[in-house]
């Protein structure tokens, strides 16, 4: 039983109510179905999350079947992925099925079904087929192999599984109704001819069930009780039903579909068709390429199964598609890796810092903390000496007074040592920092208790001891796309978002400690963030992913980037107050450089949108957006950007007129530019009263070509 205090989700209330209608609760059995046509990912997560959550909460058998009714794209690689993954998440089936293990039994039916006048073979091309199924408003209209006799069905259908035609000569449909107004049911095809080797089935079958016939027969076949799937099959739920309408016997188990929302995650895409793209055209390096969305990519990039459970929890399920920000999963790997990751120093743009009053080859091994989160870590020690790497960025020679780091004259703790003082830098012929010297403070070792010690300094520096630090390839990830939703935007290809700057590989030094490290081993780099061991990672070469950094970057950065586009158009108002060109050319190029830092195009076409009105500052403002953007106008919604230039040439404002003119002039698409020639003509021949030269000026230019 699902416990009593939490309160239900619909999937589970559904649960319920066929519980308190009989069904017995030793009947309940779920099941995951992937296709293996390539490695799952994190949207896969939820729905496995879901069905062996239900599985653990009512006891019950879920099982793994694989839905391989297309040897077209589906392979065993796939298969041995989807298991590991399945049981690295945590969870265990009760039996691994496969669609295909079904073929013999599907075709039996499907003979069944000819028999009874249900199914038909149809021998059109697939276009006079198309033309003959109608659209959403108008019905469909009857094959002329419609109505061909059992007989004659039998024995093409029988000779379409021996193999004696070719491809797309013919297939089965099932007879259904063409005039229905779900199109799925207009006499949908049960099976097509394909000359492909199977996986599984190697070349035993030369014709391959859709997925609508064997996915419901599947489920009856394994006494599957509630079979979930995501929303886009809530039209499919008729046919669903009426497949198993035709074979279900009496006593027998009756499954039910029902939907639920599929989960999209911002900066990236969850569709096994777009990651293979990303794969095959070598945006990543393999599907387990760590910045990709697959489990096995967030695994290698050092997300724990517990943060993905974790992750699937939080989110639940849903009723409609939306898209959760990849914040809410960064912020459950840090919480998980918070409690668990040991915590070391490393350094990785280091600059050396030499200890002048340090004695020259000695060294002590101090005491350091794994982990303060976790009593039971324990401590470890690291090795001190007078040479040692700082981070580059932790020194200013000239420092604001807000700079909690090292500077010349003051003073910072060593973590886990002790507190130095900045005395003197050496530069290279070009100005560059090569050594930064400093003295310590004797009595001051962490942890000594004395007065020193315990002195208050403006911060703790993380460092490595030169002589003992091992150096370390550090792969540093960003996020695999720039915008929040690459694949939602009808003008634009979601490869167009690629972020060229996703991978960053760096050589840093670490502590001795991590000289045993094994693949996928965690740890907080202090102060740096979360890093773990990379497959590649070897005794002579250690590499690490950067998991996740300690705070949310993109967060504070897409604020900053919001703030600064709202200023702007506050400040717009002014263009049309001030009196000079000077001064409006000092408001438009402050305006202009905010857009141009914008990296987030889904902000930029929102405030697009929400700036298309009668206001001549909000017009003027969506033209500076075309204008300053990295993005053309063709990568925004056509209908927008067409609305918006048929109302900055309409605006009362000279400004804004020429403003848009300027912008169209730009336009390379000649038919879109043409699309506004009779405004432009009118505006010309009939100038405004507030026309200003220059708009006469750019109008005549426009209106000569
Ligand atoms: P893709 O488009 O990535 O190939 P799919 O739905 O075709 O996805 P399947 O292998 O058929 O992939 O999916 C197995 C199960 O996982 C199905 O029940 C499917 O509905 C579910 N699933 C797939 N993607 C998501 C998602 N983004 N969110 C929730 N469930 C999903
Ligand atoms: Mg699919």
């Amino acid at each position: 039983m699902a416990s009593e205090e939490k309160s239900l989700n619909f999937i589970e209330q559904i649960i319920e109510e066929d519980l308190k209608s009989g069904l017995s609760q030793t009947k309940l059995h779920f099941r995951f179905p992937p296709e293996p046509n390539g490695y799952l990912h994190i949207g896969h997560a939820s729905s496995i999350a879901l069905n062996f959550g239900l599985g653990i909460d009512y006891q019950s058998p879920v099982n793994l079947r694989f839905d391989d009714t297309n040897p077209e794209k589906e392979e065993q690689e796939f298969v041995d992925a989807i298991k590991k993954d399945v049981e690295w998440l945590g969870y265990k089936w009760a039996e691994e099925r496969y669609a295909s293990d079904y073929f013999q039994q599907l075709y039996d039916w499907a003979v069944l079904l000819i028999k009874k006048d249900k199914a038909y073979v149809d021998s059109q091309s697939s276009e006079d087929m198309a033309i003959q199924k109608g659209t959403p408003s108008t019905t469909g209209t009857d094959s002329p192999y419609r109505n061909r006799s059992v007989e004659e069905n039998l024995d093409l259908f029988e000779r379409m599984k021996n193999g004696e035609f070719e491809a797309g000569t013919h297939i089965l449909r099932a007879k259904i109704d063409m005039k229905s107004t779900n199109m799925l049911m207009r006499d949908p095809i049960m099976y097509r001819i394909l000359h492909k080797h199977h996986h599984r089935t190697g070349d035993a079958w030369k014709i391959y069930p859709m997925y609508d016939w064997a996915h419901g027969q599947s489920d009856y076949l394994e006494e599957i009780s509630h079979s979930f799937c995501t929303l886009e099959f809530l039209p499919h739920r008729e046919l669903y039903d009426w497949f198993l309408d035709q074979i279900l016997e009496d006593n027998k188990l009756r499954p039910k579909q029902r939907e639920f929302a599929r989960r999209n995650l911002s900066h990236t895409v969850v569709s096994k068709r777009k990651l293979q793209q990303l794969v095959k055209e070598k945006h990543v390096n393999g599907w387990d390429d760590p910045r990709m969305s697959t489990i096995s990519g967030l695994r290698r990039r050092g997300y724990t199964a517990a943060s993905l459970r974790n992750f699937a929890n939080t989110i639940g399920i849903a009723k409609r598609d939306n898209l959760i920000n990849v914040s809410v999963l960064e912020f459950c790997i840090r919480e998980d890796l918070n409690k668990i990751a040991p915590r070391v120093m490393a350094v990785l743009d280091p600059v050396k810092l030499v200890i002048t009053n340090y004695p020259e080859g000695k060294e002590e091994w101090l005491e350091a903390e794994n982990n303060q989160e976790d009593e039971n870590a324990g401590f470890r020690k690291v090795p001190f000496s007078r040479e040692l790497y700082i981070e580059r960025e932790d020194f200013l020679e000239e420092a604001p007074a807000k700079f909690f780091r090292l500077t010349l004259g003051k003073e910072v703790r060593l973590k886990n040592a002790y507190i130095i003082k900045g005395e003197s830098v050496i530069k290279d012929s070009e100005g560059n920092i090569t050594e930064i010297h400093v003295t310590y403070d004797t009595d001051s070792l962490s942890g000594s208790g004395t007065e020193a010690s315990q002195r208050k300094v403006s911060g703790t520096l993380h460092w490595v001891s030169i002589q003992h630090a091992l150096e370390a390839e550090v792969r540093l990830y960003d996020r695999l796309f720039t915008d929040e939703a690459p694949d939602s935007y009808k003008e634009k290809n979601f490869l167009d978002f690629v972020n060229p700057n996703s991978l960053e590989i760096v050589t840093g030094f670490v502590e001795p400690s991590l000289s045993t490290v094994q693949n996928e081993d965690k740890f907080q780099f202090q102060r740096l963030g979360y890093f773990t061991v990379d497959k590649d990672s070897t005794a002579s070469k250690l590499v690490f992913n950067k998991t996740v950094g300690l705070k949310d970057a993109w967060e504070e950065k897409g604020k900053k980037e919001e703030n600064n586009l709202n200023n702007s158009l506050k400040e717009i108002n002014k263009y049309f107050k001030v009196e000079t060109k000077p001064e409006r050319i000092a408001i438009e190029s402050a305006i202009g450089e905010n857009i141009k830092n914008v990296s987030s195009f889904s902000l930029l076409q929102n405030s697009l949108k929400k700036n298309i009105n009668n206001n001549k500052a909000s017009l003027l403002f969506s033209q500076f957006i075309l204008k300053y953007s990295s993005w053309k106008s063709s990568d925004f919604e056509e209908d927008d950007v067409k609305k918006l230039y048929s109302m900055s040439l309409k605006s009362e404002s000279t400004y804004v007129r020429s403003k848009a003119l300027l912008n169209l002039r730009d336009i390379e698409n000649e038919s879109f530019k043409n699309q506004f020639d009779d405004e432009i003509l009118k505006l010309y021949s009939n100038p405004s009263k507030n026309a200003s030269e220059r708009e006469i000026e750019i109008l005549a230019e426009m209106v000569r070509k």
